[in-house]
């Protein structure tokens, strides 16, 4: 049995960047730290949280006036902000920088009542964050989620100026087909010149196309919840490969990788790579070599975070 990994995979830049918020946060106030949702959705990397003190909450109501909230990677409406500085909590904002990127972009839309449809998965907190950022007062956001979706929408009549954002971690091949049905119905829409998926989901989706070439069997390691994880199986199994979302090395069973020559591995972005270790440790005590990567795209992207949250370097 021979085990290949992805290349990339694992931790994004947005991620790292979530998680360095929330640690540092720890040590400088030494103060219980509040985040709006789960950090990022891994159950693993949400325990260890937890474990240092961390308290996971669904909503601002539930946090004590003057406290320090952290708003999770997915990032929050405008609602959500105007709570926190209602109950003067000291607000440190992990959104990921591509999604504020898609924040402005829904707002400055709002802002001149340019219709806006949002292409993304109802009920996500990252769209309900971007939904958050449009006042219907004059203008209107609208959701879909597929194509089937398209011909349901109701545009104002006459109306000449449409313009159209994507959640950041949607299929690439699926979210271009409903941009192209878009446009084939608004031939005036306008939108971002790629669509906003990320540059993370977007590598470790073709990771994935290329991993499948080799592989018998792939393993996605992320949580339920984790919607770039889920598009990452989802992949697997339209291209054909025997594909199973793992938590943990602990989720495999024996049966799936009897009589496999090669095992494929990925995790999602929100997926910290001691999951990935553990699983290959796991597969080599089974009887497999050694993992070897396969080749693929170096990512450089790194975000900063807020000045005052960096802690000295000695
Ligand atoms: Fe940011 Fe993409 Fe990572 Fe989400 S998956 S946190 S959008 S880099």
């Amino acid at each position: 049995m021979d085990i290949l990994l992805a290349n990339p995979r694992g931790f994004c830049a947005g991620v790292k960047r979530a998680i360095l918020i929330v640690e540092n946060a720890l040590k400088i106030y030494k103060k219980t730290i509040y985040v709006k949702h789960e950090l990022v959705h891994n159950q693993y990397v949400i325990n260890q949280l937890r474990n240092k003190g961390v308290v996971f909450v669904e909503k601002i109501l539930d946090i004590p006036n003057n406290s320090i909230v952290v708003f999770s990677a997915h990032g929050v409406s405008k609602k959500t902000k105007e709570q926190a500085i209602k109950k003067q909590l000291i607000i440190l904002n992990a959104t990921c920088p591509l999604v504020s990127k898609v924040h402005k972009e829904v707002l400055q839309a709002s802002k001149k009542n340019i219709e806006t449809i949002l292409i993304g998965h109802k009920g996500h907190p990252e769209v309900i964050g971007t939904i958050g950022q449009y006042d219907n007062t004059n203008g209107k956001i609208h959701l879909i989620e597929s194509i089937k979706d398209i011909n349901q929408l109701q545009i104002k009549k006459n109306n000449k100026k449409l313009s159209f954002f994507t959640q950041t971690t949607l299929s690439v091949k699926h979210t271009k087909s409903i941009i192209e049905a878009l446009k084939k119905k608004f031939p005036y829409i306008s939108g971002p010149k790629k669509e906003d998926i990320c540059y993370a989901t977007t590598n470790r989706q073709n990771a994935i196309i290329k991993l499948s070439k080799i592989t018998d069997i792939l393993f996605v390691i992320g949580s339920r919840n984790s919607s770039n994880s889920n598009r990452l199986a989802e992949l697997g199994k339209e291209i054909g490969i025997f594909t199973k979302q793992i938590e943990s090395f602990m989720d495999i069973k024996t049966e799936w990788i009897k009589n496999k020559k090669y095992i494929g591995i990925t995790a999602g972005a929100s997926a910290p790579e001691f999951l990935v270790h553990q699983v290959t440790k796991y597969l080599q005590k089974m009887g497999a070599n050694p993992p070897k990567e396969i080749l693929g795209i170096e990512e450089k992207i790194n975000f900063n975070i807020p000045k005052h949250l960096k802690l000295p370097s000695y």
